[in-house]
C-alpha cells in the first residue's frame, strides 16, 4: 500500500518492514533519523513505548495513550495516533449524535471510543473482560455495558474474526451479538479475508459496513501524509490493498 504510494508520487523512499523486539525499540528507532529514515509507523505491542519515546506529542496520541506513527523532522521524534482520525476518515460521515457501541478495550478499542467521542458521538464500550471496559470507560468518561445491544454505529474492534476459519455463528456468540439485529452501520476493524464473518452478518442485514482494509487505507494515509507533506493516492492505496503484498 505504501510503496504503490510513494511509487505514485514519484518519491524515491522505501517503506520497509522493521521488527524489532521491545527491549531494543527505543534505542533503535532514536537511530533511526539520522540514517535516513522519515518515520515510522508503530504496531503490537509497541504503541505505548512509541509514545512514552517521544519529543512531542499530539493531544489524540496522549489521550488514546498510545502512538501508531512517528514522524522524524527538524531534530525531533514526533508521536501520533492516525487509527482515531483514520476511522472517522473511513466512515465517510459524522457520527456526531449518535449512539455507537465499540466491542473491544485493547488498543483499537480505545483510539476508536476516544475518536467516536471527539466526533461528537454518544458512545459506550463492552468488552470481554469486563473489567477493561470500566477503566476505559472511565477513563474516557463514556458508558459501558455488560452485554451488547442495540446501537447506531458499532465498531468491532476485538480481534474476534482475525482467523478466516472462525464460523459467523461463534463470532457472532464471542461479540455477545446472537441476539442482536445488525445495526444501521458497522465498522470491522479486523481485515484479511474480504468479507469477514462480522461483515457478512451486517450486509445480510442491511448494515451500511465499512470494513477493517478501508480503516487500514485511511490510517495509513494520514501517515503518509504526515512524512511526505503530499496528499495520499487513496485509490492507488486500495487497489494495492487488493492485489495483496508482492511476492518476494
Ligand atoms: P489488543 O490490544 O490485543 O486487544 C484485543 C481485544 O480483543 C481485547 O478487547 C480482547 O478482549 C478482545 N478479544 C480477543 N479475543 C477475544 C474473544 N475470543 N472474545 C471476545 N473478545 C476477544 O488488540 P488491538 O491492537 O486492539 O487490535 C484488535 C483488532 O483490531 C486486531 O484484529 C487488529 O488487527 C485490528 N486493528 C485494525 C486496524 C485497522 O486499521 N483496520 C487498526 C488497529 C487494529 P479482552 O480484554 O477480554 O482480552
Amino acid at each position: 500500500m505504501h510503496a504503490a504510494a510513494l511509487a505514485q508520487l514519484g518519491l524515491p523512499w522505501r517503506y520497509l518492514r522493521l521488527p524489532l523486539p521491545p527491549e531494543h525499540f527505543a534505542e533503535t528507532v532514536r537511530a533511526l533519523p539520522a540514517i535516513g529514515y522519515a518515520g515510522l509507523n508503530v504496531t503490537v505491542p509497541h504503541k505505548p513505548a512509541a509514545l512514552a519515546l517521544a519529543d512531542e506529542r499530539t493531544p489524540a496520541a496522549e489521550a488514546i495513550g498510545a502512538a501508531n506513527t512517528l514522524t522524524f523532522a527538524e531534530g525531533a521524534i514526533t508521536a501520533e495516533n492516525t487509527d482515531a482520525p483514520g476511522l472517522i476518515a473511513a466512515l465517510g460521515e459524522s457520527p456526531a449524535g449518535r449512539t455507537a457501541l465499540v466491542l473491544g478495550a485493547g488498543g483499537a478499542g480505545r483510539a476508536a471510543a476516544w475518536a467516536l467521542r471527539e466526533a461528537g458521538a454518544e458512545v459506550s464500550i463492552w468488552n470481554r473482560t469486563r473489567e477493561r471496559a470500566q477503566e476505559l470507560a472511565d477513563r474516557l468518561e463514556i458508558g459501558h455495558v455488560e452485554r451488547p445491544g442495540a446501537a447506531e454505529l458499532v465498531v468491532n474492534s476485538t480481534s474476534v474474526g482475525l482467523d478466516p476459519r472462525t464460523a459467523r455463528e461463534d463470532v457472532l456468540a464471542a461479540l455477545g451479538l446472537t441476539d442482536v439485529e445488525p445495526p444501521p452501520v458497522l465498522v470491522d476493524l479486523v481485515y484479511g479475508e474480504r468479507p469477514t464473518a462480522l461483515v457478512g452478518w451486517g450486509l445480510g442485514g442491511g448494515s451500511r459496513v465499512v470494513d477493517g482494509l478501508e480503516v487500514l487505507v485511511c490510517q495509513g494515509a494520514l501517515s503518509l501524509e504526515r512524512w511526505t507533506g503530499r496528499a495520499a493516492p487513496l485509490a492507488t492505496m486500495r487497489a494495492a490493498l487488493e492485489r495483496g503484498p508482492p511476492a518476494h
